[in-house]
């Protein structure tokens, strides 16, 4: 089969489009041939390589995964060749405690499918364990599938479970033109908050306000506490929705109300800050570490879906081919929304 591939961590340019093994199931796996991979910025991280973290290689990248059933293993039960699919992100043991009471993002065997350990669906085919199969709902495409899982998991984890976003309050999201942003924009319209969107070009400030937020702040041109300060009546906000990071930390910081929280996921301009202590306590502010979200989570966001009220944002569908080009436009920050690929 055809994957994107690498052998070493570096540049986009070390992304090979190369004939690989088709892979086999294993006795609980199900194998499938992958329609659509929406890409994140864990294949950045992935790709360039993080200190202190050993990625086995060469590596298939891409968490996001729709695919049709191509065969099964033999000790599968539920799904059948043919299925349209989604494959739910998060592997995890299934039998601890943190599973058991569905804090399974908790357990200490989780793995993202594409991940640090098993490969991913930056390929013609991927088999995934049958136990992350999710069947795709009738009117649902195959790219607005695999756009879901990743961004729409984080986004209302961080929302609505660490946050605990409340109906009036004020949300400022960093990054919204990210496929985490669209989601978030979403989801906070959804509980009733007022959304601040924050984005590098009033493009993207304009779709963004076509999803729903409700005012926008460019941070290329504009001062974002002078304008959370005119926005909120100098109360500042009640969550800041974090992704951005070093780049971003300590305008965030400054951006909160009393009793404020700031709920995070990413850090791709930067994983080291500085924050003042003083401001932490005597401001009250809660400070939120968010790492994707429980699988009940995934369904309570695709009936939401179902219903129309949420909707994944679809930049571009390329072709896997051109893997180089998309990680670039990601890289580049020139997307709104999802970025996906099609083998
Ligand atoms: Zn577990």
């Amino acid at each position: 089969m055809k994957a994107v591939r690498f052998h070493e961590h570096g540049g986009p340019e070390v992304l090979q489009y190369e004939d690989v093994p088709d892979p086999t199931p294993k006795a609980t796996q199900v194998k499938l041939r992958v329609k659509g991979v929406a890409l994140n910025h864990l294949d950045i991280w992935l790709r360039k390589g993080l200190p202190g973290v050993k990625v086995p290689l060469p590596k298939i990248g891409g968490c996001d995964i729709a695919g049709e059933v191509a065969a099964v293993g033999e000790s599968c039960t539920r799904v059948q060749v043919g299925e349209r699919i989604m494959v739910s992100p998060g592997w995890t043991c299934g039998q601890c405690a943190a599973c058991l009471r569905g804090e399974d993002n908790l357990c200490r065997a989780y793995q993202i499918i594409g991940g640090y350990g098993m490969d991913g669906g930056c390929a013609e085919f991927v088999c995934v364990p049958e136990v992350n199969c999710i069947p795709i709902p009738e009117r649902m495409d195959y790219p607005s599938a695999a756009a879901v899982p990743l961004t729409f998991l984080t986004a209302w984890n961080m929302l609505v479970r660490q946050a605990q976003l409340k109906a009036g309050e004020d949300v400022l999201i960093m990054g919204a033109g990210s496929g985490v942003g669209t989601a978030a924009i979403q989801i906070a319209k959804l509980l009733g908050a007022r959304v601040i969107a924050v984005a590098s070009t009033d493009d993207k400030l304009s779709k963004a306000s076509a999803l729903g937020a409700d005012t926008g702040i460019n941070y290329a041109t504009q001062d974002l506490g002078q304008e959370v300060r005119r926005v909120t009546g100098k109360r500042g906000v009640d969550v800041v929705f974090e992704h951005v990071g070093a780049a971003t930390w300590e305008r965030s910081i400054n951006a909160l109300g009393k009793n404020g929280r700031l709920v995070t996921c990413g850090a791709h301009t930067g994983s080291s800050a500085r924050l003042e202590i003083w401001r932490l306590f005597t401001r009250q502010i809660s400070l939120i570490g968010s790492y994707l979200g429980t699988k009940g989570e995934l369904f309570e966001v695709l009936r939401l879906i179902g219903h129309g009220r949420l909707r994944p944002v679809i930049h571009a569908v390329l072709p896997l081919a051109e893997a180089r080009a998309a990680h670039t436009i990601l890289e580049e920050r020139r997307h709104f929304g999802k970025l996906l690929l099609e083998p």
